[in-house]
């Protein structure tokens, strides 16, 4: 039998909608069901968890805004503080997978009383690599802004792909360390974009609340409307326990654009195009291990051979491990010598 958790697949819904002028078009997510994986996965504390957690859903909304489903990017940031470098990969069909090099950094609260990813990232640099099934990857690399996850992205967005860009991102941890929400929002104009639309949105955005209170916000409803309707029926496979209903459905998101969006004029408004998933999903194998294992050489094999006579490599996304003992190292130095 499934477990809840399975069932429900870690899937945070997005979506994509344009508005009535053509002037931007937008991306959102509520990733608190990916984001709450990831950290439990990582073991990550509330400073890792937020930097891992924005950098994820950056990556999977930068993701399903690729044209096609195989197409694949990777968001890297690298910096001398203590987290050291935070990673995601994600593709066109929504998959995202995801890594904090140490996810044990513990920081302060900064001045304002927020977690410190950009203390935690320090000074360094962010790379956006697109496999778009060309010949040669694209690769565009930034100095940070201050390692906050979304200025650098809209930055990045600015000089590397001439794109003006707007990103929030938000994820908001517990007390008991636990991920309370998450999820972000990408507006990117588009080239015959209105003047009046840029001085619309800059208003909007200037008056507009973190995206994690919207999201806190709008799942505590929809935990209140399940309550009162499983108290009246129990869910359809008699499934009664408050806590299995994922909280980030299509039409959570849909509700947190319209709030977002609602003050905007009439030509400004928007209207949704597609209604998508972002789910972590980790593509590692063991014969995608063996490759990385052929690539270390024939020098280096033997060397673990003869010293250790086994190996143990992890993947570095869902910390899975792949065992190998001496036989099949042989086999794998056999077919590289
Ligand atoms: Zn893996």
């Amino acid at each position: 039998m499934k477990t809840a958790e399975e069932r429900r697949g870690f899937m945070s819904k997005a979506l994509i909608a344009i508005d009535n002028s053509g002037s931007y078009r937008v991306c959102a997510t509520i990733t608190t069901d990916l984001v709450r994986e990831a950290v439990k996965i990582h073991d990550c504390t509330p400073t890792a968890a937020a930097g891992l957690g924005r950098v994820l859903t950056a990556a999977g909304m930068m993701g399903i805004l690729m044209k096609d489903p195989d197409n694949k990017l990777t968001v890297n940031f690298k910096g001398d503080g203590p987290a050291q470098q935070i990673l995601a990969t994600a593709y066109g069909d929504g998959r995202v997978k995801g890594y904090i090099a140490n996810p044990y950094v513990d920081l302060p609260l900064t001045e304002a009383g927020k977690l410190d990813v950009g203390g935690s990232l320090g000074i360094g640099e962010l790379s956006v690599i697109r496999d778009l099934g060309l010949k040669e990857p694209y690769m565009g690399t930034i100095a940070l802004v201050n390692g906050e996850i979304a200025e650098d992205l809209t930055a990045y967005f600015f000089i590397s792909e001439q794109q003006s860009t707007s990103v929030a991102l938000g994820v908001k941890v517990e007390r008991d360390f636990s991920i309370g929400a998450a999820g972000g929002m990408i507006i990117q104009m588009l080239p015959d974009a209105r003047e009046g639309a840029v001085d619309a949105l800059e208003e909007m955005i200037g008056k507009m609340e973190p995206v994690t209170s919207i999201i806190s916000r709008l799942q505590d409803n929809a935990k209140a409307g399940d309550a009162a309707s499983d108290a009246k029926a129990g869910d359809a496979d008699g499934n009664t326990d408050p806590g299995f209903r994922p909280l980030s459905e299509a039409g959570l998101v849909r509700e947190m654009v319209e709030e977002i969006f609602s003050g905007m004029p009439e030509e400004y408004q928007v209207k949704v195009l597609e209604e998508r998933d972002i789910t972590w999903h980790c593509d590692c194998s063991r014969q995608r291990i063996e490759q990385a294992l052929m690539t270390i050489g024939v020098k280096d094999l033997t060397e673990i051979i003869e010293e250790d006579g086994q190996a143990e490599l992890q993947c570095q996304f869902c910390l899975k491990k792949y065992h190998f003992d001496k036989p099949q190292l042989q086999a794998i130095l056999d077919s590289i010598s």
